[in-house]
Order: structure tokens, then C-alpha cells, then sequence
């Protein structure tokens, strides 16, 4: 495929070169040699060759350059045009006398060199056409292994290169760096993809300017992120200070980075910017420091991550993980009723002890075992239903979290409606968490697959609802039938100034909408009693349990639920 600039330089099929000679014969000579294979265009001083590189340096494929000119010296129209990024591009093939000048041209970046008088024809014939398929390879390769909007390598060659960079400096050390932009998704949305295009090529131009002179080399792996892979060095904050530059009056780029210093070269290339990563997710949320060094901490944390990975699957041919069932309670009569409970995984870990599901989720979700688990939560959760159903003698629906991952597995559907029909339950019974955060990301897919599960039955909570982004009249037209406050939410309308006004905007809306609301991580009595005046339908949290094993929430039930 040829881009525009390629385009321009094929214009009659013929490539066209810049000759730049102040005299007459010899540029009549040139113009004889290469007429019948090139277009031509001549220049008789080096003002002359400036002006109309400006103009058409896009549409040339070679200059030829006299070094001894009337009014500028050759080497300094050299220094010019490699100096400059629009023109740096075109080989320029020296035409002098003069051997000596031959180093220093050579030096300024000149490819090669035609001696005067000139030689045979076919001499420099062979010579032009060599350094045009020299360049222009080179600059197919380029594009191929850049990304097109900064300039900078694109991921894949990046790691060739960076592995590249280790057996030039074998022995000194290096590191490995992450650079995010903050909430760059929200500057696209509020400024414009343009701005934003902007913002990223700023970005890259201060990078490179930092790290490119000096041993390193810097890539943009997709979207917002940066990766730069230079030689040990300690001035990662003016870097970074650099970077957060003023655009316009009223926004300022914010970034952070994670360094990842002396890397271990016995772990893979991407795995040294994974911990890049890690250092960079560790000031996520810190406002003073936008530095984070991976540290003996992180790598501990990660031999622990590494560990679960490898432990997954005894833990599920083992059963240790189990299932809790938090109770949700109906608040609208006068006595709350338990109307259902969530299913909540742990893991009974034969020697970490019990662990927690913020910990091991996430890194599940990272490598898609989410899927495995989560399909094991919800068989584990359709028995319990119908275990209690018989023990009980009542139903409790039961809803289960289904995490974004399971959500682009095509065959999800028919997963569901098998462990539902096996154990034997309705599907009115079977509740499905999805979190807020899940619509935004991908949303059309993602709600053309909640549409398939609501349609087939399936009743569907928006989960962690206010921590998203999706705004409130966007919950109009998706396919949920309950909104699930987050804790958070609850958290900030009752804090020291209590303040539920947009709580109680957001449950008259989803009223509005035909939604019931349901609010988790209730844990007092006047969060409770607020909630169910504003109008809430159901309440979860520690106010009424917390999450408990299913033997022990068989005995709140029986004890909960005893008629008087
Ligand atoms: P979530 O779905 O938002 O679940 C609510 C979390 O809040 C649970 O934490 C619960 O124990 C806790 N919680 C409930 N009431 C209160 C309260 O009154 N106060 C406080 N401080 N906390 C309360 P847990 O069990 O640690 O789960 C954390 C997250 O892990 C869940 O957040 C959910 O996103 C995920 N998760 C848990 N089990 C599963 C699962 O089986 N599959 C998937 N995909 N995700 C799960
Ligand atoms: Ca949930
Ligand atoms: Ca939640």
C-alpha cells in the first residue's frame, strides 16, 4: 500500500530527482544522463534548492548536491536538510572534487558520493537507482514498524529492539519504564479525538527528545501508553515533568510512570514491563507522586500472584474454593424480608490460609481462568438453591457476579441455561451481577449479549453502579432490570455531612425507568432506614451479615426467618 507521500513521488510513474548545480555545463550534462529515466528538476544555488525542497521535498525520491555553491556551502544546505525532520528523509548523493570533504559529508548523513568530472553513465545511473531502493526499503520498514500517529515504534518491533538494545550493552544496566496518561479516554471525549491525536504526539515528541538522544529507545503500545527502554538513568521525574505540559488554558496533561530499574535479563522482555506496570498501577491513585519504582514489595506480591496462577487448578479439582451467601434484604414492608442472597467466592488455601476474592479475581480476569471459576461459582450457587429449596422448604434466588471476561465468551448463554436446567432451577432464581464498568468498555457487544440473557429469561443487576462512567440517561436504553448503588456511593452520601441528594436522584430515576434499586455495603441502621424512606427496594451488607458459608447461612435463615 503507498501513502499519500508515496503517491506524490510515483506521480507519471517515473520518480523524480533535485540536481543542484551552480554550472551550466555540468548541469546540462546531468540532465543528459538522467532525462530518459528520471524527471528532473534543477537547482542553480542553494537558496534556489532550499526554496523548492520546502515546496516538493515530498515529491522526491533523491537529491544530487554540488558542494561548492555560489551562495551557500554544501555542507551547511546538508546540515539543513538533515536537521530538519520534514526533509531528513531524502538520501542526498554528493557531487564534488574535493576527496577531503568526503568524511565530514559522510558524518552529516550524505549516502554517497559522485566525483567530478563525472563517470560513465551507467556509473551514476547505478548509483541513484541503488540509494533509491536503499531508502526506500528503509522507509517501508519504517512504517511498518512504527506507529503511525507519533512516529515511535509500535509494540511488536519495540521488544525486537529492546532485546536488540541488551546485546549492544551487555553489561550495563537497564531499565524498563511504563508511561500512562491520565484518564486519556475522558480527554478524547471532552476535547475531541483530534485534541487528543495531539496530546499523544506531544507526549512522544518530549520522550523522544529526553530518551532518544541518549541510549534508549521509546514505543507507544496502544492507546495512551508509553514504553521506553534505555540505560540505567535517575531523572525519571524531569522526564515526567516534562511531559505534563500546559495545553491551552485549561488543560494540562497528567501522566504517571511506573520504573522498573536494572531489569533482570533472565525474565522475558514483556514480563520487565509488566513490573513497569505494576510500579506505575502502585501511584494510580496517589496525587502528589506520579513516580512508582517497582520495588521488593511488588516483587514479593508478584511471586504471590505467580503462586495462585499455579496453584488454580488443584484448587478446583480440590474444591477449595467455596461459595458465601450474603442475605438481601426487601425493605419496602415494615419488617425487612429476605428476598435473596449473592454469591461470593473465597478461597480456603491450604497453606496462604483464606483468601480473599479482590485479591485473586482481578488476576484471574487478567488471563480469562475467570472463566473456569466463575462457571464453578455459579454451578456450586444453582445446587445451593435447590439444596435449600429442599432443606428450607422456600426458594432463595441467589445472584451470582459474571465478570466482563465471560461476557466475550460467545457460548456463555447455553453455559447458563445448562447449570440452571441441570440443578434444576428457574431462571427467575438466578440472578446476574454484571458490573457498570463493563457496559462502558465495550459496549455494544456487551449489551447484545445482556439482551440475549434477559430475553432467554435471565434477570440482570447493573453491579458497582457510580463507579463507571456511564451517565444516567445512558441507563435508559440499557437491557438491566435492577441498579446496584455501590458501596461508595452509600459510603459519600453518609459521610460527616450527610448529603443523599444524588442517591436520591439516581433511585427516583431508576424508579422512573422501572428499575429497582438495591444498595450493598449497608452497615448501620440509619443508612438502612435513609435508604428505604428514599425509596429503595432491597439493602445488602453487614447491617443485616455478612457473607457467610452456606451452612451458616441455612441457620440465619432458620433463625431470621422463624415466624413469632
Ligand atoms: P462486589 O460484587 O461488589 O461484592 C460486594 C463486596 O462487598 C463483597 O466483597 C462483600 O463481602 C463486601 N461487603 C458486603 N457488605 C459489606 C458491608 O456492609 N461493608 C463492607 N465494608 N463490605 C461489604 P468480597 O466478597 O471480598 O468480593 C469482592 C469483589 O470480588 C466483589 O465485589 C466481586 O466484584 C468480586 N467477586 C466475588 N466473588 C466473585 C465471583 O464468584 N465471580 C466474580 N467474577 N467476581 C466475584
Ligand atoms: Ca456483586
Ligand atoms: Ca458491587
Amino acid at each position: 500500500m503507498l501513502d499519500g507521500y508515496q503517491e506524490a513521488k510515483f506521480d507519471h510513474g517515473r520518480r523524480r530527482i533535485l540536481a543542484v548545480e551552480d554550472d551550466l555545463i555540468n548541469r546540462e550534462i546531468l540532465s543528459l544522463m538522467l532525462r530518459d529515466t528520471y524527471d528532473v528538476l534543477t537547482a542553480e544555488t542553494g537558496r534556489q534548492a532550499l526554496e523548492l525542497l520546502e515546496k516538493d521535498c515530498g515529491t522526491l525520491s533523491l537529491m544530487l548536491l554540488d558542494l561548492n555553491l555560489p551562495d551557500l556551502k554544501g555542507i551547511d544546505i546538508l546540515r539543513r536538510i538533515k536537521g530538519n525532520a520534514l526533509t531528513a528523509r531524502l538520501p542526498v548523493i554528493v557531487m564534488t572534487a574535493d576527496q577531503d570533504a568526503e568524511v565530514e559529508c559522510l558524518t552529516l548523513g550524505a549516502t554517497d558520493f559522485i566525483s567530478k568530472p563525472y563517470p560513465k553513465q551507467e556509473i551514476v545511473l547505478a548509483r541513484i537507482r541503488r540509494t533509491i531502493e536503499l531508502f526506500e526499503d528503509r522507509d517501508l520498514i519504517r512504517r511498518t514498524e512504527r506507529d503511525q500517529l507519533t512516529g515511535l515504534y509500535n509494540r511488536e518491533f519495540f521488544y525486537r529492539y529492546a532485546a536488540q538494545h541488551d546485546e549492544y550493552h551487555p553489561e550495563e544496566p537497564t531499565d524498563a519504564i511504563m508511561l500512562d496518561i491520565n484518564h486519556f479516554h475522558m480527554i478524547n471525549e471532552r476535547y475531541g479525538r483530534d485534541f487528543g491525536d495531539r496530546v499523544l504526539k506531544l507526549v512522544a515528541e518530549k520522550l523522544l527528545a529526553k530518551v532518544g538522544d541518549s541510549d534508549g529507545i521509546v514505543c507507544r503500545r496502544e492507546d495512551d501508553t508509553f514504553l521506553i527502554y534505555c540505560l540505567h538513568r535517575s531523572d525519571y521525574r524531569q522526564i515526567l515533568d516534562g511531559v505534563c505540559m500546559q495545553m491551552g488554558t485549561d488543560y494540562q496533561i497528567r501522566a504517571r510512570m511506573g520504573v522498573y530499574q536494572d531489569v533482570d535479563r533472565s525474565i522475558e522482555m514483556e514480563r520487565r514491563f509488566d513490573r513497569a506496570k505494576q510500579a506505575a498501577d502502585s501511584v494510580k491513585n496517589s496525587y502528589s507522586q506520579s513516580v512508582g519504582f517497582y520495588d521488593d514489595a511488588m516483587h514479593e506480591k508478584e511471586l504471590f500472584m505467580e503462586q495462585l496462577l499455579e496453584d488454580f487448578h488443584t484448587a478446583i479439582r480440590e474444591k477449595q474454593f467455596t461459595v458465601y451467601y450474603q442475605p438481601k434484604f426487601d425493605v419496602r414492608p415494615e419488617e425487612p424480608v429476605l428476598n435473596s442472597a449473592e454469591a461470593l467466592v473465597r478461597w480456603r488455601h491450604p497453606r496462604l490460609g483464606l483468601i480473599s476474592p479482590g485479591v485473586f479475581i482481578p488476576l484471574f480476569e487478567q488471563n480469562g481462568l475467570i472463566r473456569e471459576l466463575d462457571s464453578y461459582v455459579w454451578r456450586e450457587a444453582a445446587a445451593q438453591i435447590r439444596a435449600w429449596e429442599e432443606r428450607l422448604g422456600r426458594r432463595i434466588p441467589v445472584s451470582v457476579n459474571v465478570s466482563r471476561i465471560d461476557l466475550n465468551d460467545p457460548p456463555l448463554l447455553k453455559m447458563l441455561e445448562k447449570i440452571v436446567d441441570e440443578a434444576g432451577v428457574g431462571r427467575e432464581s438466578f440472578l446476574l451481577e454484571i458490573t457498570e464498568s463493563a457496559y462502558t468498555e465495550n459496549a455494544e457487544q456487551i449489551i447484545s449479549v445482556v439482551r440475549s440473557l434477559r430475553k432467554n429469561g435471565f434477570f440482570i443487576e447493573m453491579d458497582d453502579f457510580g463507579t463507571g462512567y456511564s451517565s444516567l440517561n445512558m441507563i435508559a436504553t440499557l437491557p438491566i432490570d435492577a441498579l446496584k448503588l455501590d458501596m461508595q456511593f452509600i459510603r459519600t452520601a453518609f459521610r460527616d455531612r450527610k448529603d443523599t441528594r444524588l442517591l436520591e436522584t439516581v433511585i427516583r430515576l431508576a424508579q422512573s425507568l422501572g428499575l429497582s434499586t438495591v444498595a450493598e455495603g449497608v452497615e448501620t441502621a440509619e443508612q438502612m432506614l435513609t435508604l428505604k424512606a428514599l425509596g429503595c427496594d432491597v439493602v445488602q451488607g453487614y447491617y443485616f451479615s455478612k457473607p457467610l458459608p452456606a451452612e451458616e447461612f441455612e441457620t440465619f435463615v432458620r433463625e431470621k426467618c422463624r415466624r413469632p
